[in-house]
């Protein structure tokens, strides 16, 4: 502990980021506040625009969470019960939570041991007849291997609905994450690299008959007001967060870029402890730019390590501790233990270390000494 009694090293400081602009984000609220337009209006659609533009697609659509920018893509999308929807089993709820709420069948596939994220030989086993869309997933802010599985959707026919939750500004071959598919989904969370004051999301896609469905469903289905072709639901998003977005937006890069460089410097500081045998570093492959929205390292003993570094104030957290077909809610689709054997290593040793842009290289360097104390033989 410090003197103030805070954490040596917190998994995340939002208040580091918030202070530099603290002044320009209230003068945003102010604004927000006088001119009396709360949900959605110009502040949502300039954001829109901002965001179109930054993320590198034709359309943006502001909505009320990343949770609700699935739910809202697969209902645009039409799927539904007697439908399977093909996703990775290592990664947060909201992912194959959507696929259930909308009626459909999650189908899991594993997870390919260096990155991550969903393995495309495990997609096309879980490959079926009813099988109508995949989702991959872009963990950690690496975008998933697209390639191969925007080959299997082509020959599936299916479309492709990128998770980039945790990926806004990621790239694979130079193409943005949410701009490969056929949607992409984003979360302003406030712990996600763009953060709001509260819950936000967005859908992006080039397709303008599915955009134009999705900024239907956002509002009950109604077009005009009270007249409803579609069941929706509400997913808008409020004017107070676009300006908070809107005012954080344009340090979206350098904030990535700090990230990227608490990354390489800790792989850096594992290399010269002699760590990085017993400790797996995340990769960044040829052709990506991994915008470290979680620092994942691998190692054994994880829930000892963790409990060691956080006696010496250091934050770290679990992303995930259960894949998703070990899950209760999902004991239906009769899943045991060994069935995604790379998702369960994962989820047994993973452990986030912090990576915060504004995280110092003395913070970082406490990180790594206290792992070496805690992994050295006693
Ligand atoms: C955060 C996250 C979501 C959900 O976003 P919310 O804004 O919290 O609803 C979905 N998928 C992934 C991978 C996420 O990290």
């Amino acid at each position: 502990m410090t003197e103030g009694g805070g954490p040596a090293v917190p998994l995340l400081d939002l208040q580091a980021q918030y202070r530099p602009l603290r002044s320009e984000l209230l003068a945003a609220v102010a604004r927000v506040c006088d001119s009396g337009q709360f949900i959605l209006g110009p502040e949502v659609e300039e954001l829109e625009r901002e965001l179109a533009t930054a993320l590198d697609v034709e359309h943006a659509i502001a909505v009320s969470s990343g949770t609700d920018a699935i739910l809202a893509v697969l209902m645009a999308l039409g799927i539904g019960p007697g439908d399977e929807v093909i996703t990775s089993t290592y990664s947060f709820f909201a992912t194959a939570g959507c696929i259930t709420r909308v009626g459909a069948t999650p189908v899991f596939a594993d997870i390919a041991a260096e990155t991550c994220n969903i393995d495309p030989a495990s997609v096309r086993r879980a490959l079926t007849p009813r099988t109508r869309a995949l989702m991959p997933v872009h963990l950690y802010g690496l975008c998933a291997d697209m390639d191969p599985l925007m080959e299997i959707a082509a020959t599936a026919g299916i479309p492709i609905i990128e998770d980039a939750c945790q990926a806004i500004g990621a790239r694979y071959k130079g193409r943005q994450a949410g701009s490969i598919g056929t949607a992409g989904c984003f979360s302003f969370f406030p712990s996600k690299n763009l953060g709001a004051f509260g819950d936000g999301g967005l859908v992006t896609t080039n397709d303008a008959g599915l955009a134009r469905e999705v900024r239907l469903l956002r509002n009950h289905g109604a077009e005009p007001k009270y007249h409803h072709r579609r069941i929706g639901g509400n997913f808008r998003l409020d004017a107070l967060q676009a300006a908070v977005l809107r005012v954080k937006l344009p340090h979206l890069p350098a904030w990535t870029e700090g990230r990227r460089r608490n990354a390489l410097q800790y792989d850096t500081l594992f290399r010269s402890a002699g760590l990085s045998e017993v400790v797996r570093l995340p990769v960044e492959p040829a052709n990506h730019y991994h915008v470290y929205n979680q620092y994942v390292v691998h190692l054994p003993e994880r829930d000892r390590v963790r409990q060691a570094l956080s006696a010496k104030g250091i934050g770290t957290e679990v992303y995930y501790p259960v894949p998703f077909h070990l899950q209760e809610c999902f004991a239906s689709l009769g899943h045991a233990p060994g069935d995604f054997p790379q998702a369960e290593r994962a989820a047994a040793a993973g452990l986030a270390l912090p990576i915060y842009a504004e995280l110092t290289a003395a913070q970082q360097a406490t990180v790594v000494s206290a792992l070496q104390e805690t992994l050295s033989p006693r």
